[in-house]
């Protein structure tokens, strides 16, 4: 048997099923290669069905094909039952002699001795089983069945996408019977959660102004038409900057100068018209012009160089839209579902601004800071790797189901309405509003602080309108990714001071710049890092820029003036960088004082702990610092060694890995027992299933994305101290991930 060629095959068919017209076809390709690299007489796909613990085989290779669709067994019964109900494999040289042998007529079976059956699962949900047959006397050997494990596991994921795709959870429907369901579908990663229904808009500026340039324009258009294109450009780029301010003061500055640069350059624009008075077409002569002046940046590694080649061919395109086009182009991405292979921050900012309704981006994973910003402008956003996506003809109606990643291209009328139907249950913020508590209370009395995070000064609004008790985490880098320099003290006393004062009183924590890992300064990262997650970044590079450091310190300290205000610094490794920070902070108190300048003397000082490195240090860092929060977002990753951002090892992020949940435990006890104020702001304090676990280890305080406000609250008045200890102790004893998953599914957890 074939192993290699095996997996590399299954592996294959995810991609299969990306593109894959139906779940029949994918589970027939899936038992027919299985056959053939196995050797196999018979293999055959059950799938299950929870709802009447029924298993229907769905796709055989070897058996009558008739059988599909039809052959039903309970669960436990027979051999392939009893595999998947006791979740392990059952292999036998002689499948009829065992007294648990169950005889399907008709379907051809009895001819092949040795049988084989494979649970499929997911942790610990059933999902069907994976059965191979040989006759002639051959039988199935341990490493055939290792390497057949591996099969089954990828199915697992494989069939879990299937299962969404057949409502398999809907009881009222017999599986067996169901119609096929002929569609498109792609499965993603969600990197900003939300729905979207709209026309499809391919964005592949590569591609875009090569077409441009191969075009034939004929003598249609003159330099007249391109004066005009010039000054409509320009016209439509300052209104779109003005609305850009308003919506985004901190994010704005310059998204869209840059492009009005390039327009109003020279030489660029001297280029051009040169090149129409030689005769050339005018949109030719702009996409000429254009690729010549990129010609220069693209050569170079630098994403400063990469930002500015983007700038150009952003500006080409829309140029000659508007060259081609009397009609008012400037919007090209209002109301459609934008598909494009890369994205910067500033890509993002003007795609919001011009009303797109979902981002897809294809190719590439996603840095944490695109979604972070792609959820702070509620613009729903997946991630795929399917590039056919790229070549969806524009206005192909899009589903974008950003909450499991899902993309359905033309979907039909039962999807759709599978999908109003789920919409209508997301609250408006109006809604969420009058549910919303102004305290939160476990239901045996305990009071949990709920604060917010915030990315953009738009987070705010939802924030004090759901009543967040204060500010857990505002992340400054974002007004110093979107820029094209460092900001000035001024700049960020600006943006920090609105903060501050929307707060009104209310606890603010202002993390200083985490910049560097994926949080890339195109204009001063220019050095290529090899591993940049573990580079030159965070509290390391403030400390090692301490004249940006200290403008930025005392940015929030004159805007924290009258605040509650409290500073926090990244990725904090060692005591003595905890010292060196909080020396920066006393000193920039120290001058501020001397030259009169109001500002907070006395700001409280803590630190996130998302390093293992914190974990055996946590009772002399509660000595020094007056809070922690634990970002687990990091605090996994290296713990755990798994790069947040990479979508191939998604499956080893595991929150509730042993040694996760330990280490929390033990910064959280040490904490208390240090009288050093704790709380979580990484994503785990919004994951519904780990918010107990974390009451449990005694965390009182959480800070969550204004969007999971309410339903963080709604949890946590479901959830009383006593039961939420009681599973953190069960979670805690565990020392095998299956086992606490376990422990987590038999969790009831409001919907
Ligand atoms: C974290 O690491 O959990 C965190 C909150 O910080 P960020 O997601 O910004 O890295
Ligand atoms: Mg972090």
């Amino acid at each position: 048997m074939d192993r290699e060629q095996l997996l590399y095959d299954i592996n294959e068919l995810s991609h299969l099923f990306r593109e894959s017209a139906t779940v029949e076809t994918l589970l027939n390709r899936a038992v027919e290669m299985v056959a053939a690299r196995t050797q196999a007489d018979v293999c055959s796909i059950y799938l299950y069905n929870p709802e009447d613990r029924m298993l229907t085989l769905r796709a055989t290779k070897g058996l009558n094909p008739e059988a599909a669709g039809k052959v039903r067994l309970k669960l436990g019964q027979g051999l392939t039952g009893l595999a998947l109900e006791q979740m392990k494999t059952i292999c036998e040289k002689d499948a009829s002699r065992n007294p648990n042998y169950f005889f399907v007529p008709g379907i051809f079976e009895e001819r092949y001795e040795a049988f084989l059956a494979l649970p499929i699962a997911r942790g610990v949900s059933r999902m069907g089983v994976l059965v191979l047959r040989r006759g002639g006397g051959e039988c199935f050997t341990p490493s055939d069945i290792t390497a057949l494990e591996t099969v089954a596991s990828q199915l697992a994921n494989i069939i879990e996408n299937a299962q969404f795709l057949l409502g398999m959870h809907q009881s009222h429907q017999d599986v067996a019977g169901a119609p096929s369901i002929e569609l498109k579908f792609v499965k993603g990663r969600t990197a900003a959660e939300g729905f979207a229904y709209a026309p499809a808009k391919v964005i592949d500026k590569q591609k875009s102004l090569s077409q441009l340039l191969h075009h034939d324009y004929g003598a249609e258009y003159t330099l007249a038409d391109f004066h005009d294109a010039v000054s409509r450009t320009a016209e439509q780029l300052e209104a779109l900057q003005e609305q850009v301010e308003e919506r985004l003061s901190d994010a704005a500055s310059l998204i869209f100068a840059a492009h009005l640069m390039i327009l109003k350059d020279r030489e660029f624009v001297g280029k051009i018209v040169g090149r129409i008075e030689a005769g050339i077409a005018p949109p030719v002569a702009v996409a000429e012009a254009a690729s010549e002046f990129m010609q220069g940046f693209l050569a170079s590694d630098s994403v400063y160089m990469r930002e500015k080649v983007n700038d150009i061919e952003d500006l080409a395109v829309r140029l000659v839209g508007n060259l081609v086009s009397k009609s008012e182009e400037s919007y090209v991405s209002r109301d459609h579902v934008v598909i494009t292979r890369t994205m910067f921050p500033s890509d993002l900012l003007k795609l919001s601004s011009e009303g797109a309704s979902a981002v897809i981006l294809v190719g590439g994973g996603v840095t944490s800071h695109i979604s972070i910003l792609a959820r702070s402008l509620a613009m729903p956003m997946v991630i795929s790797d399917a590039f056919e996506l790229l070549s969806v003809p524009d206005g192909t109606p899009i589903l974008v189901d950003a909450e499991m990643g899902n993309l359905f291209v033309d979907p039909n009328d039962e999807i759709l309405q599978r999908f109003h139907s789920q919409q209508n249950v997301r609250l408006t913020l109006d809604e969420q509003k009058q549910r919303m508590r102004p305290e939160t209370m476990t239901p045996d009395g305990t009071r949990v602080r709920l604060l917010a995070n915030i990315n953009l000064l738009t987070d705010l609004k939802p924030a004090c309108e759901l009543k967040c008790e204060g500010v857990g985490l505002y992340r400054t880098e974002f007004p110093f990714i979107v820029r094209t320099n460092f900001p000035s003290e001024a700049e960020q006393y600006v943006i920090y001071d609105k903060l501050a004062k929307a707060m009104r009183g209310k606890p603010v924590t202002f993390r200083t710049l985490d910049a560097g890992g994926d949080k890339i300064l195109s204009y001063y990262h220019d050095i290529k890092e090899q591993n940049p997650a573990m580079g030159m970044r965070s509290i390391r590079f403030s400390l090692q820029n301490k004249v940006i450091f200290t403008e930025q310190v005392r940015a929030i300290l004159r805007a924290g003036a009258e605040a509650d205000l409290r500073v926090m610094f990244p990725m904090i490794s060692s005591v003595d960088e905890f010292c060196e920070a909080r020396d920066v902070v006393l000193d920039s108190i120290d001058t501020l004082a001397r030259q009169g300048i109001p500002h907070n003397g006395n700001p409280r000082l803590g630190m996130m702990v998302e390093l293992p490195s914190v974990v055996d240090l946590v009772e002399d860092f509660a000595k020094e610092a007056d809070f922690f929060s634990i970002g687990t977002n990091d605090f996994i990753q290296f713990m755990l060694g798994v790069d947040r951002t990479n979508e191939s090892v998604a499956d080893f992020y595991l929150p509730h890995h042993p040694s996760v949940l330990r280490a929390l435990n033990r910064v959280v006890r040490s904490a208390l027992e240090h009288d050093c104020d704790v709380s979580v702001c990484g994503d785990m304090a919004h994951q519904q299933q780990y918010v107990p676990f974390l009451l449990g280890i005694g965390v009182r305080t959480l800070s969550v994305d204004a969007a999971y406000l309410l339903r963080t609250q709604q949890t946590i008045l479901a959830t009383s101290i006593r039961d939420a200890e009681e599973l953190a102790h069960a979670l805690l004893a565990h020392s095998r991930i299956s086992d606490i998953e376990a422990v987590l599914s038999a969790q009831v957890l409001p919907a």
